[in-house]
């Protein structure tokens, strides 16, 4: 059970000047006297937050607008270079790292191959990865707020509890943030792919704006989850495992899944299946770029995956928009572009929703990002979305 928990100056201080970077960053440019109409602060609070954003150099001032009587209006925007991220992905044979500024933009991108990513191996690996991208990029690395590290499954307490077949052998109750934060000497922020990507979508993506979504990530190697936002704020269930839904049955005694149960969602819509239809044995081992090309010469076994694919997809957003009625579900995930295209071109007629009438802003359902960039942009994210996002863990704690 969460509840608001008292605020003291310093949270509200800190809460106020997120409150004023997110209304710069989603409406702006904004002046003062804007953003204190949005934010419902004083324009004495506004003042103070936007000069000490400059200072800082998070905020730019544009030229300034002349009116005819007094003062003239100074727009203010969010500065690219005010700020950078890095975001880390640690696949199976290698581990990837990109540096991005503050608006999403990828200054810098370094790869290394790892054999065997058990931790040993791993994290010094990693912590290379840091360490060259901020060598690859000239840049004051005193504005760098942090790592954010994808890793694929369930995660718990600093580690990983995959259920999946993918994920990553050896890593089970690893703290693999305190671990590296211990090497890179940086913020250091671990979630599992579906959230991050979520919260990249969220940040610089199609769900900007959006206070309700869920995000349907569909992991290239194989493993469905959901990252959501509910009312503006991360939902992440009370033991951090919200959103597993690969792992819920859709056809009763149907296919055997690695969890040991029959007939999961995961054996259906997974790209992994899809390769199984089109007797790729060594997806593990392409390029997401060979992927795509064998997808869009439009394979034997693509149609009868689709075939098969295609309900249990509707039956999931038709469940997702029942349960959480949220403004749009996003699809999209580290699977190949060429796979989820097919795949949402079949999507339609979705069953109906529950009120077919009411006039919608926002589709029912649109595509996210896809491709290989898509959980190591949405890790890169977690710094900055944590850094500046006014309802992330400032004024909610957990009660216990
Ligand atoms: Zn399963």
């Amino acid at each position: 059970m969460k509840a608001i928990s008292g605020t003291n100056l310093e949270q509200a201080k800190s809460h106020n000047r997120r409150v004023v970077i997110e209304a710069v960053r989603t409406h702006g440019p904004l002046s003062r006297a804007a953003i204190a109409r949005m934010t419902a602060l004083t324009a004495q609070t506004v003042s103070n937050i936007v000069e000490e954003l400059e200072r800082s150099h998070l905020l730019v001032p544009a030229e300034a607008q002349k009116l005819a009587r007094g003062q003239p209006i100074i727009p203010y925007s969010i500065n690219p270079a005010g700020a950078y991220s890095i975001g880390l992905e640690l696949g199976r044979q290698r581990a990837s790292g990109v540096l991005t500024d503050l608006s999403g933009t990828v200054c810098a991108r370094v790869e290394r191959q790892v054999e065997e990513p058990d931790p040993q191996r791993a994290m010094p690996a990693l912590q290379a990865i840091v360490e060259d991208l901020q060598q690859a990029f000239i840049f004051d690395t005193n504005r760098l707020l942090g790592v954010g590290i994808a890793l694929p499954g369930r995660y718990a307490d600093g580690g990983t509890t995959s259920l999946s077949p993918h994920s990553l052998p050896g890593w089970q109750d690893f703290p693999v943030g305190h671990s590296l934060e211990q090497r890179v000497r940086v913020p250091v922020l671990v979630e599992n792919d579906a959230t991050a990507a979520a919260i990249g979508e969220r940040l610089h993506g199609v769900a900007r704006g959006l206070s309700s979504f869920v995000y349907l990530f569909l992991a290239g190697g194989g493993g469905i989850g959901a990252g959501m936002f509910l009312d503006g704020h991360l939902y992440k269930g009370s033991r951090n495992n919200a959103g597993e839904i690969g792992h819920v049955i859709v056809e009763p005694h149907g296919r055997p899944c690695s969890c040991g149960k029959r007939g999961c969602l995961d054996r259906y819509i997974s790209p992994s299946v899809a390769y199984e239809f089109m007797g790729i044995a060594n997806a593990g081992a392409l390029s997401p770029d060979d992927l795509d090309a064998l997808i869009a010469e439009g394979r034997e076994g693509l149609d009868a995956w689709l075939d098969q694919a295609v309900e249990p997809l509707r039956q999931t957003v038709d469940f997702l928009d029942f349960a959480f009625d949220p403004q749009t579900i996003v699809l999209g995930g580290s699977i190949p572009t060429s796979l989820m295209r097919r795949l949402a071109e079949r999507l339609e007629p979705l069953h109906d929703p529950l009120d077919p009438g009411r006039k919608r802003t926002v589709p029912r359902v649109m595509i996210g990002m896809t491709g290989k960039d898509t959980a190591i942009l949405g890790a890169a994210a977690l710094p900055i979305f944590s850094e500046t996002n006014p309802r992330f863990d400032v004024l909610q704690k957990p009660l216990g």
